[in-house]
């Protein structure tokens, strides 16, 4: 069983060679059948360079570089697509999430599922403003989102070859990694797990940066806010109606300004199919845009009597 390492790597020139050491380690048990994917995603340091050293030094790494910076989640969708592995663990560059879980992700693998991701218990080194908008960011999600997906989960995690070829059949291009794994079943367990402080170098999510993948999160994994439109116009519509009661009955007794009633019905009315179209086309909207998307329907997680074709 060939075991492989997925690693987006960006201006971590510093980091690379401790990465690579103790990732190397923790693979050992499953040598020679090993690999180490760095993928430098168009860093501005000597990643590359360090990337090259480490392939030096260890023969199972292999370094991708992409042209230009993507962004984590394109660059780590490049390295899936590279590894070769029966199994294969995803990690930081930062060694925040650390490879010697790795035995433990395996062992809980062989129990029978096909992902394992890493749960963060406590965040060592994050300042309380990550730690907050990374707590109200996963519970926001879950409420607008179709699918459920794990809370306090990145992208530190092991996945099999069938998980992960379902992963790769998605073809959008706004990528959220870790909601993907999280719509495409199979069985999944977390494992939990204290999230260290950066090794060296410094977070390259900033503020807009989170705020970027979280709205590729909420639009990539919902059509709600579209449908808010629908649920604003149904209401409108209730209050346009006693609106207009309200105004038949001060008009009858006759105590309004001239022009008042007919204003304040006719913007209460129309303002109330004006919403209601928008909705309408909301709903058109989110349909064409999930069709467009051209998700694969189904994965197939099991099979009983076909000829002898291993499905891993
Ligand atoms: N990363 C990347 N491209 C980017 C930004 C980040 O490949 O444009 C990598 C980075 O090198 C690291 C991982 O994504 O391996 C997570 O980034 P970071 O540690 O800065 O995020 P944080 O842990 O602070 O959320
Ligand atoms: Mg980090």
């Amino acid at each position: 069983m060939m075991v492989s390492a997925v690693v987006p790597c960006y201006n971590e020139a510093a980091g690379v060679a401790e990465l690579t050491d103790r990732l190397a380690a923790a693979l050992e048990p499953w040598a020679p059948d090993i690999e180490i994917i760095l993928v430098d995603d168009g860093s501005g340091d000597a990643t590359w360079q360090e990337i090259g050293r480490a392939s030096d030094r260890h023969k199972a790494v292999r370094g991708i570089r992409l042209s230009a910076n993507r962004g984590h989640q394109i660059a780590l969708t490049a390295g899936l697509e590279v590894a070769r592995g029966d199994r294969v663990l995803m990690l930081d560059a930062d060694l925040q999430d650390p490879p010697e879980l790795l035995p433990d992700m395996m062992a809980m693998m062989d129990t029978g599922y096909d992902v394992v991701y890493g749960v963060r218990l406590v965040r060592h080194g994050e300042g309380i403003a990550k730690r907050a908008t990374a707590h109200l960011f996963y519970r926001f999600l879950n409420w607008l989102s179709d699918v459920p997906i794990p809370k306090d989960t990145g992208d530190f995690r092991l996945v099999n070859r069938r998980a992960l070829d379902a992963v790769l059949a998605m073809p959008e291009r706004s990528r959220f990694v870790r909601g993907m794994f999280a719509w495409v079943g199979f069985a999944q367990i977390g494992l939990t797990y204290e999230r260290q402080p950066r090794r060296s170098g410094e977070t390259k999510y900033d503020l807009a940066a989170m705020s970027r993948l979280a709205w590729d999160a909420i639009t990539g994994f919902s059509s709600h806010p579209l449908r808010i439109a629908m649920r604003m116009a149904v209401f409108c519509g209730f209050l346009s109606v006693a609106l207009i009661l309200y105004v038949f009955t001060t008009f009858a007794s006759g105590n309004t300004v001239p022009g008042w009633a007919s204003i304040v019905t006719a913007v209460s009315f129309f303002s109330a199919i004006q919403l209601f179209v928008l909705a309408v086309i909301g709903e058109y909207l989110g349909r064409i845009y999930i069709e467009e998307k051209a998700r694969p329907l189904y994965f197939v997680s099991g099979r009983v009597g076909f000829a002898k074709k291993p499905m891993n």
